[in-house]
């Protein structure tokens, strides 16, 4: 965060406003862990301070500090309108669009408090009175260490923040693998270590915690991939039947598509996931080098991402948006959008 933006948050804060920390819908790993990270720092500062979801969040993220403070939106909507509608800072933490945060988007619309974005996507929205979003950052976890270093010290990061922002790195990150893992990257993830943070239990938590049903249902989806080797493209799907099958829990497909990379030749992979009950097909894109996710999923899917990993979905059936897929597929690789230029 530069100086001119520390010193107006520093202003807003000297307030002591009614702060709401916003992760986006469907939280992930970096978006609980920077909103953990930033409300333990908050608290510490005995800021009156409060995370609300706008859905809940997977079992695996759950063990994390100060999880059980979190306010999750549909378990309390009550409760979370009025919060929002009386806060007096708002941070959103992890997306760039007000969209991104459905079903809390119209409260947070109507809100009056002033808006501090700290994300990392792609074509940031203008909502926020304090934008600080910074696409070449491997998550947004690093952008919150580096406001509570701005606004504070490396000093005050004790146990628990470490804890939640070492796991907001470690899975945006793959692991310390993805392309945005950069040296900086490091030596934040080396500060977090010395800290506190345990890197075999947090790996253990989140990765290693599958139920059984979990891993039969990714060896059933695995089972069904499709590669298509004139497009290096694998493909997965879910029916809801499937999940239903499986006792699906949230949560539970996270990762999956990951697997259609681990096809040596393959540059891209897409997941399409049922959701009877929203009426939706959730897509997920991930792509080696820079092939460029984001705008396929921008470009045809209503969604969008990062350039290696994006998002989007349909409201068509499930057949239907495979198709579409396999229609736009060719269209889309031998356009001018498909290779990012600057990676
Ligand atoms: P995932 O595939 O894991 O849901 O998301 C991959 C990345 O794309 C994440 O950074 C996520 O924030 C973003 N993303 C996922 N779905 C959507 C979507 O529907 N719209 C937009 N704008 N971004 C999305
Ligand atoms: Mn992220």
């Amino acid at each position: 965060m530069n100086t001119q933006d520390t010193q107006r948050l520093q202003e807003f804060l000297d307030k002591n406003p009614i702060i709401t920390i916003i992760p986006h819908t469907n939280p992930d790993g970096d978006a609980i862990g920077s909103s953990l990270g930033l409300y333990l720092f908050l608290k510490a500062q005995n800021h009156n301070v409060k995370v609300i979801t706008p859905t809940d969040f997977p079992d695996f993220l759950k063990w994390m500090p100060a999880a059980d403070n979190i306010l999750i939106y549909p378990n309390h909507e009550k409760e979370a309108q009025e919060r929002i509608e009386s806060s007096t800072l708002i941070f959103t933490l992890d997306f760039n669009n007000l969209l991104r945060a459905k079903p809390l988007t119209p409260f947070l619309e109507k809100a009056t408090a002033p808006f501090v974005m700290i994300d990392h996507h792609q074509q940031p929205d203008t909502y926020a009175t304090i934008t600080y979003s910074n696409d070449k950052a491997s998550s947004t976890c690093e952008l919150v260490y580096h406001t509570i270093v701005s606004l504070a010290s490396e000093q005050v990061i004790d146990e628990a923040i470490a804890t939640c922002l070492y796991t907001g790195i470690m899975t945006d990150t793959g692991g310390f693998r993805y392309s945005l893992t950069s040296p900086t990257t490091h030596r934040i993830v080396a500060t977090l270590l010395e800290k506190g943070a345990n890197c075999t239990r947090i790996s253990s938590e989140v990765l290693d915690s599958y139920s059984l049903d979990r891993l039969q249902l990714l060896g059933n989806v695995l089972r069904g991939l499709v590669y298509l080797p004139e497009y290096k493209t694998a493909y997965m799907s879910i029916s809801s039947k499937e999940l239903k099958q499986f006792n699906f829990r949230k949560g539970d497909t996270e990762g999956f598509v990951n697997y259609g990379l681990r096809i040596k030749e393959a540059e891209l992979a897409a997941i399409f996931i049922e959701n009877e009950e929203e009426n939706v097909i959730k897509i997920s894109f991930r792509s080696k080098t820079n092939l460029d996710v984001n705008a396929l999923a921008r470009t045809y899917f209503n969604g969008g991402g990062h350039i290696n990993a994006a998002g989007g979905g349909t409201h068509t059936s499930l057949k239907d948006t495979i198709a579409l897929f396999l229609k736009v597929l060719p269209e889309f690789l031998s356009s001018p959008n498909a290779y990012y230029k600057e990676l």
